[in-house]
């Protein structure tokens, strides 16, 4: 099913996980243990991530330097395939634009297609790791809206190659990526709402949220939309902050502001243990929250503590 028709057809509350692709190396269990403990929540879709590669210099034996492609976290598009398969749930790539051509993204499209995966949430892409602004690729697109077109284009048949003659039409739901505290290259939070309309008129069907730890940002960005002419449904993506060190990296990793009051109380715990209450807490009043004030789906990043999110949800239905 597609996310769109899980949100219309939800007769009360429903949840999506995102999770990250194992680094190259690790097994797929490490993927089947972090979902299996999800299962008794019946996830209506789970997201996996997409990673770009980085381009890394290697010291040859005679001490010149070659450079290589290391692509750390391999394997989306066989995820999802195995997440349908072992647990009869929906799937939802993502797919990016930075280090990819048009061609590369177009053959991803047509392995999801032939796995019977028809959602993809179309995004830009972070710069590379040598690079402060992102650069597109040379065959590739610059912003998540021309992704979202190729996309929309292959819903209606159309290749690249233009002698593909009534190609079949893939069936995408498409998603988008918004920001409650505006995309920090933004300069202001209209100039980002336009940018996402265009996203929404060129093919978009709902947005997926960047994490906010403070709903009053969610409030304010989904009314935001609404008076910008932004219809579609917005859901909220929500993240535990279990740990000192997230006070630092998430504000630089994410460019999301964390709330004095929780700041403060991490800070001031005593133990790993005391943080990650106090993470739990803040994250169910969160959700709480969001619940009594309309939200028909909570979608959570479950990256690094996993079952803080299940502790949460056991609170919760
Ligand atoms: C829910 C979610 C999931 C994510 N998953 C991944 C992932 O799997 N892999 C990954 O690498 N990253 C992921 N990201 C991070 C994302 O790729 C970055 O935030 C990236 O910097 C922006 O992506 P975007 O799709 O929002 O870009 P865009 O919508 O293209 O916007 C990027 C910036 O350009 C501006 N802009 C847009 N269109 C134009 C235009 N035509 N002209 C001028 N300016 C324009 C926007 O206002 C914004 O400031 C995710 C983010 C979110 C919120």
């Amino acid at each position: 099913m597609k996310v769109t028709e899980h949100l219309a057809q939800a007769k009360k509350p429903i949840i999506s996980l995102e999770i990250l692709p194992p680094a190259k190396g690790k097994s797929i269990e490490s993927i089947f243990n972090l979902l299996d403990p999800f299962r008794e929540f019946s996830p209506a879709f789970i997201n996996v991530t997409y990673h770009r590669a980085e381009q890394v210099f290697k010291r040859r034996q005679d001490g010149s330097f070659e450079r290589v492609e290391i692509r750390k976290r391999p394997g989306t598009v066989g995820i999802c395939a195995a997440i349908m398969n072992r647990y009869g749930i929906d799937a939802v790539p993502h797919l990016i634009c930075g280090g990819f051509s048009k061609e590369e993204t177009e053959n991803a499209l047509i392995d999801l297609h032939y796995l019977g995966v028809n959602n993809v949430l179309a995004l830009r892409g972070d710069a590379a790791g040598n690079e402060k602004f992102f650069v597109p690729h040379p065959k590739g697109h610059h912003y998540a809206c021309d992704l979202v077109h190729q996309i929309v284009k292959l819903n209606k048949g159309s290749y690249i190659e233009d002698d593909i003659i009534d190609g079949v039409k893939t069936d995408f739901c498409i998603g988008v990526a918004g920001y409650p505290e505006k995309h920090f290259e933004s300069p202001n939070i209209d100039t980002d709402l336009y940018y996402l309309k265009q996203k929404m008129d060129g093919g978009g069907s709902y947005i997926t949220t960047q994490m906010f730890f403070e709903n009053k940002h969610y409030y304010a960005y989904e009314k935001a939309c609404r008076e910008y002419g932004i219809d579609a449904p917005i859901i909220p993506g929500l993240k535990p902050v279990t740990a000192k060190r997230q006070l630092t990296e998430i504000p630089s990793i994410f460019n999301v502001d964390i709330p004095v009051e929780l700041s403060r109380a991490i800070t001031a715990a005593k133990s790993d243990a005391a943080c990650e209450q106090i993470g739990t807490e803040w994250l169910l009043a969160q959700c709480r929250d969001l619940l009594a004030n309309g939200a028909s789906i909570l979608h959570f990043y479950t990256l690094g503590k996993p079952h803080v999110v299940c502790n949460v949800l056991k609170e919760l239905f």
